[in-house]
């Protein structure tokens, strides 16, 4: 297990428990696999670590000198070796897209002397207020301006749509890295956090009060918890979503293994994978039978009733055998599940003001029925209860197919 928790393995916990097993608990090691847009994001990091250090020192790259730079750290890598997962996309167009967002950055931003830089590309291990539950962050940079605001920064390469500073995962995110940083530096009260897209040349920026700190530490503790509970009771549930499309896990997961094995040409399991396709097949084809015949029983069911009603009788007959249809008028109390309001006032009269012993530890509504089916309740007693009480026919629909036997109209 871990022993330090971060925004990522909580938000793997979040999405998957099952997902979390395999990924920290259990430590399944993966194929080494190198995606362009994961590596999109470690170079532009990188490039603006480096500017931001450079403004520091007070010499700063020029234009050209940071493209050449970045477009020198994808030249390291092997690019045939990359994997892209964007299907209109391709490594080159990976690269221009990092190249463009670094540029629009430093047009906006250079000569980078928004502040003093206090951390960049820094990973802060920090104790959850409160709590002995460590967690650990990593805080793409953080600055002191010159207006006396620290401000810590999140920059973001990729990303389906802008964030907002309402999403919960940006303020878990950045919530997370104040508590990080006001651990460490303990004497900067006033605090913005910014998140950059660079995808969309669009900041967004917040300030969290106390009290929202407070909340986000408990969500967290709470957090931690859960999944302490799952360890200690070993239980790891898969959560089944859209995203699993994008779990490395899936090939072992007990939700998508099956699946995995049925589109795999080559996979040993693909045979015994096939059989059970067609028990699938046929347990749906019987239950589509099912759900149609339930779907008609019931339609007949009413008419038998009506019919039944009509004819004032309580039997019908066929060749075949015959139904009987019982009408009798029925008393109920509300449930705890049907009524809790009403289910909470009958508690009340049995319990405190009734003080009914016998109730006190037993399901108060059977009781009741007892009581009052049995006429042990006072008068005044039954007067409260009256408003409780719910009258409604019980209707009850008994087919019976007449055996050779009794196919002479005996009932069997
Ligand atoms: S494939 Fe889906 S259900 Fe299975 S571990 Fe991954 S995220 Fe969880």
């Amino acid at each position: 297990m871990l022993s330090k928790f971060s925004h990522s393995s909580l938000g793997t916990f979040r999405q998957c428990p099952k997902k979390f097993w395999f990924c920290y608990v259990e430590r399944v090691k993966l194929p080494h696999r190198v995606f362009a847009h994961l590596q999109l994001g470690s170079i532009v990091h990188r490039q603006l670590a480096t500017l931001y250090q450079q403004a520091l020192d007070g010499k700063v790259y020029s234009r050209e000198e940071l493209i050449a730079s970045y477009k020198n750290d994808w030249d390291q890598l092997d690019k045939t070796k990359l994997e892209v997962v964007a299907e209109h996309m391709g490594v080159d167009d990976y690269i221009e897209n990092g190249s463009r967002m670094l540029g629009t950055y430093y047009d906006n931003f250079q000569p980078f002397d928004q502040g003093i830089l206090i951390m960049a590309e820094g990973n802060v291990n920090f104790q959850l207020p409160g709590t002995n539950i460590m967690f650990t962050a990593r805080i793409d940079r953080v600055l002191k301006r010159s207006d006396g605001v620290l401000e810590i920064c999140d920059y973001k390469t990729g990303g389906q749509a802008l964030p907002s500073a309402r999403d919960a995962s940006f303020r878990e995110q950045m919530g997370l890295y104040q508590l990080a940083i006001q651990d460490r530096y303990p004497q900067y009260e006033d605090v913005e956090l910014v998140q950059y897209a660079l995808k969309y040349k669009e900041a967004v920026s917040c300030r969290f009060r106390p009290d929202e700190l407070d909340e986000l530490t408990e969500q967290f503790r709470s957090e931690v918890n859960q999944i302490i509970n799952a360890e200690r009771y070993d239980d790891w549930p898969e959560r089944e979503s859209v995203l699993c499309r994008f779990c490395d896990y899936a090939h072992l997961c007990p939700r998508k293994r099956h699946q995995a094995a049925l589109e795999s040409e080559d996979d040993p399991e693909r045979t015994s994978a096939e059989q059970a396709a067609g028990l699938v097949d046929q347990y749906l084809d019987w239950n589509d039978k099912k759900k149609e015949a339930e779907a008609e029983l019931k339609m007949l069911r009413k008419e038998l009733i009506v019919t039944a009603k009509d004819l004032g009788v309580s039997k019908l007959y066929s060749s075949e055998g015959y139904v009987t249809v019982s009408v009798r008028p029925a008393t109920k109390l509300p449930t705890r599940t049907n009524n809790p309001t009403a289910f909470a006032q009958l508690v009340y009269l049995v319990r405190e003001k009734w003080k009914l012993e016998e109730c006190l530890t037993l399901d108060a509504t059977a009781l009741l029925k007892d009581f009052y089916g049995k006429g042990k309740l006072t008068d005044e007693q039954v007067g409260e209860l009256e408003p409780h009480i719910i009258r409604k026919d019980d209707v009850r629909v008994t087919p019976r197919r007449s055996s050779p036997a009794t196919a002479d109209g005996q009932e069997d």
